[in-house]
């Protein structure tokens, strides 16, 4: 294994395995084969099967937003796919609005808008 090939291995295992279906559902498109067939490996020894897999996508392809190339879009605030965007406020310290701002919005952080 090269060093990429490695860090890309390090970066999976410590991958929760919300974040890894995520990857191999609403991200796929933009995934090379290998990463995918790497995620797919460690989320079976994780005992994740492939109706699972197959649910997730489902789930993602009714609730996420997608980009016209077919990806999810992302949440403004984390990694997860987005299922809601609008206008919402850019917050100092994540507290006081200090001015509007366009917001894409996972599961998570939809109350942000
Ligand atoms: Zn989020």
């Amino acid at each position: 294994m090269n060093a990429d090939a490695d860090k890309v291995q390090a970066n999976i295992l410590k991958s929760d395995t919300e974040d890894l279906l995520d990857r191999v559902t609403a991200y796929r498109i933009g995934m090379e084969s290998q990463a995918i067939d790497e995620i797919e490996r460690e989320l079976r020894k994780r005992g994740v099967n492939a109706v699972q897999i197959a649910d997730h996508r489902e789930k993602c392809e009714r609730t996420c937003l997608f980009l016209p190339d077919g990806i999810a879009k992302t949440c403004s605030l984390c990694r997860s796919p987005a299922i809601k965007e609008g206008w919402g406020w850019h917050r100092l310290m994540g507290k006081v609005p200090i001015f509007p701002h366009w917001l894409r919005c996972c599961s998570r952080h939809a109350s942000q808008l």
